[in-house]
């Protein structure tokens, strides 16, 4: 019997477990298998200044050679300098899964005596990058899928000291709404435990300070992260420290990629060493799908944006701002706007109870002005008719005086013919 449980949802109101098995359980493989035989492609960039590892980090990264080192057979090390934005691009593979990495270094930056501007050659390729993916997108007759070049993930090389530089700032400034943007603190061997935390915390004051948007680790939860190692607590470690080593010593029989000095040797992959290992934990095994997302939905997003706004020569004009700030900003001046509404209803509204009590208290004033002329005539009339009144009684006085001579004369002639 199918177990039923209410919802509070109108269409789908009930949900059903199936009496036998129908197949779409397999979905997930199916999407996994395509996606699997159309392989993953991730992008990554590196920025900083000349010599602070980045070659040796990328390396490090993918445990394998990236960079030919035919060329100099018996070394590790990169002999040339980074002169131009030089793109990498190498076909991985682990346990059948295909992944074409493309790592694009950059001529470190703040080497010239003008370093204004440095960031623009960086700006410009990850826009073009957009602009391809646009173009190709935009096509009617798209050959899919799209060769995704993207810069899904900028990894920001901060050399080791007390605090960002100035240039490091305005660079992330520039390219914060751009790509993902991921500082990392490079040759942490040459600092004490008490060194980087400070030094972190510096880092992310100056961030925040300057509202640097970096890329936010949402929590990804993965069941087999190694000792049951939680999200949050690699998620502690940004803005990662790091070591990177192109050398494999060996301790007890043991390889490991580290560095040694006359005074002990440092694991790249111990994580009570250095950083490393979270950084490149959350880089490709738990985060990578979200760096894409991230670049699709609202850098490229944010891209388009400017762009169409710009072609469409839409009121909007193209703004240097990511969409989440705009909206932001949007949110605000409505609330303004409402605010100053509220504002000018409420004084309409003083004004409207001002007249009203104003024009009762005429009127009051109006009915006591009626009221007294009033109780004046009143007064009036009754002075004029006591006056009346006493005039009158003098003359009935005065007549009755002078009737009574004659009555009594009548009276008394009436009198004298009795006795006759
Ligand atoms: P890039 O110019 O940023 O690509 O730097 P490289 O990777 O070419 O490294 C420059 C030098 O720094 C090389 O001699 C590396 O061996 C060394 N290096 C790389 N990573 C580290 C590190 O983590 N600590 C220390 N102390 N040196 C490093």
């Amino acid at each position: 019997k199918p177990s039923t449980s209410h919802t509070h949802s109108s269409s789908i109101s009930k949900t059903k477990n199936l009496d036998g098995y129908v197949g779409f359980a397999n979905l997930p493989n199916q999407v996994y298998r395509k996606s699997v035989k159309k392989g993953f492609e991730f992008n990554l960039m590196v920025i900083g200044e000349s010599g602070l590892g980045k070659s040796t980090f990328i390396n490090s990264l993918f445990l394998a050679e990236l960079y030919n080192t035919e060329d100099f057979p018996n070394t590790f090390e990169r002999r040339r300098k980074t002169l131009f934005i030089d793109s990498t691009s190498v076909l991985l593979n682990e346990k059948g899964v295909n992944l074409r990495l493309s790592i694009i270094d950059t001529p470190g930056f703040g080497e010239s005596i003008d370093n204004s501007n440095c960031w623009q050659p960086i700006i410009d390729f990850v826009d073009s990058k957009y602009e391809e993916f646009l173009n190709a997108e935009s096509k009617i007759n798209r050959k899919l899928p799209i060769l995704d070049n993207r810069v899904h993930c900028c990894l920001h090389f901060i050399a080791p000291g007390h605090t960002l530089k100035t240039l490091d700032i305005e660079v992330m400034k520039k390219l914060h709404d751009r790509v993902n943007l991921i500082p990392v603190i490079a040759k942490a061997d040459t600092m004490t435990p008490e060194e980087i935390k400070t030094f972190k915390t510096n880092v992310l004051n100056v961030i925040n300070d300057h509202n640097i948007q970096i890329y936010e680790f949402p929590d990804i939860e993965d069941d087999e992260l190694e000792n049951n190692r939680s999200n949050s607590a690699l998620k502690s470690k940004i803005p990662f420290a790091i070591v990177g080593s192109n050398t494999v010593i060996e301790n007890e029989g043991k390889p490991f990629r580290g560095r040694q000095y006359p005074w002990g040797c440092v694991n790249v992959d111990d994580l009570s060493h250095c950083d490393f290992m979270a950084l490149r934990t959350m880089l490709i095994r738990t985060h990578m799908q979200d760096l894409k997302d991230v670049t699709n939905n609202v850098h490229y997003e944010n891209y388009r944006f400017k762009k169409l706004a710009y072609v469409t020569g839409d009121k909007a004009k193209p703004t240097n701002k990511n969409p989440f700030q705009q909206l932001e900003e949007e949110r605000k001046e409505a609330e303004a706007r409402l605010e100053k509404m509220k504002n000018e209803m409420e004084g309409v509204f003083d004004l409207k109870v001002k007249e009203k009590i104003a024009r009762l208290k005429e009127s009051e004033v109006n009915l006591e002005k009626q009221q007294e002329a009033m109780r004046i005539s009143l007064e009036k009339e009754e002075k004029e008719l006591e006056e009346r009144r006493t005039v009158f009684l003098r003359e009935k006085q005065i007549w009755e005086e002078s009737n009574k001579e004659e009555e009594d004369k009548l009276r008394l002639s009436l009198e004298k013919e009795a006795d006759k």
